[in-house]
């Protein structure tokens, strides 16, 4: 059979592979601590389930809008506000099936062969495979030489964009880092955006899970109006992984483009689930807050568990992701992991940086411990 280039120049998402090789080992019944896929562990809040099922009843079961209900695109505009950005209207928003779809549309739309797309490594492993799908050529800054904050690495960006540079990916809080960029470093970025005059995709899924610091929307700064994408969903913060859904917010132009690509493809998000979203973003305060401290807490006993075997790894600001430092060869650490010690973590060089293993602390206390102490048994630490 003959297949598309586009496509046979990616890979599968290793996150989702890795997860996937867990849980064949465990069909056959194998005990795997699963430190791999980016997942919340936690029920999805028992009043957002309780909306679906309402908008079920109610009959919200038909094609909605395309780009999402008046409702929900509303109760989005809010929270973008309440994050410090008030300029966009409803109409500038799109409801997608999962904020992998939101950023699938953008970079579809606005990158052609050859155009170059800037990452800030490690980056998520999806951003590489959705410029490689758009024929798009990458540039990538090493930021896991600075432990992986932003701001000593704007020489090296600065040295890798240029005039020719169409798009950045920011990503704070990070995956699979868990960095929360500083407005400092922000404000390097916003400064070659302009000299350059290049747009910025800012992917805020992890906005909301944050230690004792804030995650500033690159859009808030003076100067990012017209060349910033916000994206964001309902998986992380909400626990909501398997109900896809997620969003984002641009310039009325690329709406309106990305917007073809969205009415031709998936035609509009799922209708009792863009209801649920409504309730989400409205009544979840608590719960997010509950779920973020359980992180902060889960954080802290593996860096310890860690320290506890001579490894130490400093304690990330956001998200729930940590970067153990491994052999170089971290695919077959990971690989020899899986094997061993029955701990499913993903190899750094999937988000473009080597020599590390990404693990998701999205787990119970006591697999965590399990995990960390099965590592050291095997001789994985
Ligand atoms: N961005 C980042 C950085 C992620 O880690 C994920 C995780 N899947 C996504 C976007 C997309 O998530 P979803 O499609 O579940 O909204
Ligand atoms: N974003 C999560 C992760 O990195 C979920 C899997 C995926 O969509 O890649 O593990």
């Amino acid at each position: 059979m003959k297949f598309a280039d586009r496509v046979t120049r990616v890979e599968p998402s290793a996150t989702l592979a890795i997860s996937n090789k867990a849980s064949a080992l465990e069909a056959d019944g194998v005990d795997v601590v699963d430190l791999s896929v980016g997942e919340p562990d936690f029920p999805t809040p028992e009043n957002v389930v309780q909306a679906a099922k309402d908008a079920l009843d109610a009959g919200h079961t038909g094609y909605t809008s395309s780009n999402g209900i008046p409702e929900l695109k509303a109760a989005i505009a809010e929270k973008l506000a309440d994050d410090g950005l008030d300029y966009y209207s409803a109409d500038q928003i799109i409801v997608t099936p999962g904020g992998k779809q939101a950023l699938y549309e953008i970079i579809t739309a606005l990158i052609d062969d050859g155009d170059e797309v800037a990452l800030l490594d490690p980056a998520w492993v999806s951003y590489e495979a959705m410029v490689k799908l758009a024929g798009g050529s990458l540039t990538r800054v090493d930021t896991a030489r600075h432990d992986f904050e932003l701001e000593p690495a704007l020489d090296d960006l600065a040295d890798a964009v240029s005039d020719e540079t169409e798009l950045l990916v920011v990503n704070s809080p990070g995956n699979p880092h868990g960095a929360v960029y500083s407005r400092e470093a922000l404000e390097g970025v916003r400064d070659l955006a302009v000299e350059h005059d290049f747009l910025v995709i800012s992917d805020e899924i992890y906005k909301e899970i944050t230690y004792g610091v804030e995650a500033i929307s690159l859009g808030t700064l003076d100067g990012m109006e017209d060349r910033t994408i916000t994206v964001n969903g309902f998986s992380k913060a909400y626990s909501m992984t398997g109900w896809r859904l997620g969003y984002f917010a641009a310039p009325s132009e690329l709406v309106e483009q990305a917007g073809k690509l969205h009415s031709h493809s998936v035609s509009c998000a799922v209708n009792f689930v863009q209801h649920a979203g409504v309730e989400a973003l409205q009544h979840t305060d608590e719960a997010v807050v509950e779920m973020t401290e359980a992180f902060e807490e889960r954080r802290d006993l593996l860096v310890d568990l860690f320290a506890d075997h001579g490894v130490d790894v400093d304690a990330p600001e956001g998200a729930f992701y940590l970067m153990l430092p491994v052999d170089d060869d971290d695919t077959a650490w990971c690989e020899g992991a899986i094997e061993d010690a029955h701990v499913a973590t993903v190899p750094g060089s999937a988000f473009g940086t080597p020599g590390y293993a990404r693990l998701s602390y999205a787990a119970s206390e006591d697999r965590l411990r399990e995990g960390v102490e099965r590592l050291a048994d095997e001789g994985y630490l």
